[in-house]
């Protein structure tokens, strides 16, 4: 099977995914349902110079089932984008040259009601206002932590009716990069799925990418522990661990998947999946296994690993969920 070719680093202590456990995880899709069975989710991604992230993470989770799927981007590109998916809604982000600002907190906080799951951080770009967004989003949040250090204190009737507490997270890319500016970050937020490349992990945790290569499994087991959250350690052979110290491996690799995009669409899976009720870490394990199979099955039908893009992999899940 599947397992055969794990490597010598993968322990005994280790689930390795396959489609019958996938299979299990995922949403049943009763006759009599309704968009809201389904789940709402908040998607706040992209800046004048990634345009494309948010569109990916998107398209991906209403692929995945997502009942409702609304896309907060800074308004510099919402003209571009909006006439892409008309099956989106938009919420338009207040920006800075063209990156989402600290005055787009009080936006997605006004607009979280209804909202299952919010991924954060694709395309975002690494500007300073985009951090000061991050933070005032964090700190807003009922008992975690105060106002701002920056000052932004929300008038009680700007948010009223509004959620002070975020929903289920998602928190990928830059916005991971951000996060690890941000002093006791792990203690801001509730449980939040965690998806970072190799590289982005080495910003997180301070490690050389080398040595989180040499042992990925102890090292996603040991810092998901640490901060508390679940990590998803992409790359191939992707390992997702939680909290608890339980660790998924997904034993697949492929260069299908080494080009721009796929984690976006990744990251809207593993939000999507959320949004229909899932775990945290049993949406990020399954999501990866179907990500994964995807890239291989994309390869297949174009012929070549090397002419693969992130939206053919989108492309493939319809197949994917129909074989399992
Ligand atoms: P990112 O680097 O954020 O664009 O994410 C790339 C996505 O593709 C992640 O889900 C990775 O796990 C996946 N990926 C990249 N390279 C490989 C590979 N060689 N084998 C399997 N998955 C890969
Ligand atoms: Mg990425």
């Amino acid at each position: 099977g599947l397992g055969d070719n794990l490597p010598a680093w993968a322990e005994a202590d280790v689930d390795v995914m396959d489609a019958r456990m996938a299979v299990e995880n995922l949403p049943e899709r009763p006759a009599d349902s309704h968009k809201g069975t389904y789940g709402t989710c908040l998607i706040a991604a992209g800046s004048v110079n990634y345009c494309g992230a948010a569109l990916l993470a998107a398209r991906a989770a209403y692929r995945m089932g997502t009942g409702l799927v609304r896309v907060g981007v800074p308004g510099s590109i919402y003209d571009t984008l909006a006439g892409q998916l008309p099956e989106a809604t938009w919420l338009i982000l207040p920006h800075t040259s063209g990156v989402i600002n600290s005055e787009a907190a009080k936006v997605v906080w006004k607009n979280l009601e209804r909202v299952n799951a919010l991924l954060i951080g694709p395309g975002w770009g690494l500007e300073n206002e985009t951090k000061e967004f991050l933070e005032d989003l964090l700190n807003l949040q009922k008992g975690k932590g105060n106002a701002s250090p920056l000052g932004f204190v929300p008038e009680e009737h700007e948010l009223k009716n509004a959620s002070r507490k975020l929903p289920a997270l998602v928190i990928d890319a830059d916005g991971l990069k951000l996060l690890a500016q941000i002093e006791n970050w792990q203690d801001k937020i509730q449980t939040a799925v965690l998806t970072p490349h190799p590289g982005e992990m080495a910003v997180m945790s301070g490690l050389s990418i080398a040595k989180i290569q040499a042992d990925r499994e102890a090292i996603a087991r040991e810092y998901a522990q640490r901060w508390g959250h679940v990590l998803v350690l992409k790359g191939a052979m992707t390992i997702v661990a939680n909290p608890a110290g339980e660790v998924a491996i997904i034993p697949m690799a492929t260069s299908a998947l080494a080009t721009a995009g796929t984690g976006d669409v990744l990251a809207g899976m593993i939000t999507g999946l959320i949004a229909q009720g899932l775990e945290p870490y049993t949406a990020a394990k399954t999501a990866a296994w179907l990500h994964a199979r995807a890239g291989i099955k994309a390869a297949r039908q174009l012929g070549s690993e090397a002419s693969v893009m992130a939206g053919d992999v989108i492309a493939q899940l319809p197949q994917v969920l129909n074989e399992i």
